[in-house]
């Protein structure tokens, strides 16, 4: 599936907001936000103090957020959300919940990984097992009970030391064992698990326009 290769800090930028693309990096001074924090593009600088946006602008900016921060492009996006409006439940956390239960998503929430990127790229470089078995496909939603493992021949990678030896909290739907490198999905997320700074319901009403 396709994916966004270009400068993940333009992103942010365009948000207005650190997205928490790259890792270490955004918690540190060289954050572009920080140094830049004005859109990007030749005219940026002279875009601040604008008028109020749109609710279309609103709204379209709020699901360019959510699918930055995830690194999926519109058309699979855009299916994420047909899935959560057919579902039964709130269509905004249904949404999230799927994001969130994506495989490359797991292995970052269980601090894995310092970024989605990089969990993707684990994912991809066949460094990680779901119940036992090689599985390199990132959007591989998990359920009830399944077991991410990272691989026998991958447990000394040094993003992966360097991931955990940050200490960060995996939300409490995750259970991780950082010396096994084992994450158990024990249970479905619930709308407290999913911290993030974006307003998914102008995310479904901009599809649903
Ligand atoms: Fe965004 Fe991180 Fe880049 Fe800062 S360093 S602009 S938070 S991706």
């Amino acid at each position: 599936m396709a994916r966004y290769t270009g400068p993940v800090c333009r992103l942010c930028r365009r948000e207005g907001q650190k997205l928490f693309l790259k890792g270490e990096r955004c918690h540190g001074p060289k954050c572009a936000i920080d140094r830049k924090s004005y859109p990007p593009g030749t005219h940026g600088g002279q875009r601040r103090g604008r008028r109020r946006p749109s609710d279309y602008a609103m709204q379209l900016r709020e699901k360019q957020k959510l699918r930055a921060i995830y690194g999926l492009m519109e058309k699979q996006f855009r299916n994420y959300v047909e899935r959560a409006t057919a579902a039964k439940g709130v269509t905004g956390f249904v949404l999230l919940s799927l994001l969130e239960r994506r495989l490359d998503s797991v292995v970052r929430r269980a601090g894995l990984a310092v970024s989605q990127a990089q969990a993707r790229q684990l994912v991809r470089h066949r460094h990680i097992a779901v119940n036992g078995r090689v599985c390199d496909i990132p959007s591989r939603l998990l359920k009830e009970g399944d077991v991410v493992e990272v691989r026998e021949g991958s447990r000394n990678l040094q993003s992966i030391a360097e991931a955990i030896g940050r200490g960060y909290e995996a939300p409490d739907w995750l259970a991780v064992d950082t010396n096994n490198l084992t994450v158990e999905v024990v249970r479905m997320p619930e709308p407290e698990d999913i911290q993030i700074d974006v307003d998914e319901q102008q995310v479904v009403e901009f599809y649903a326009r």
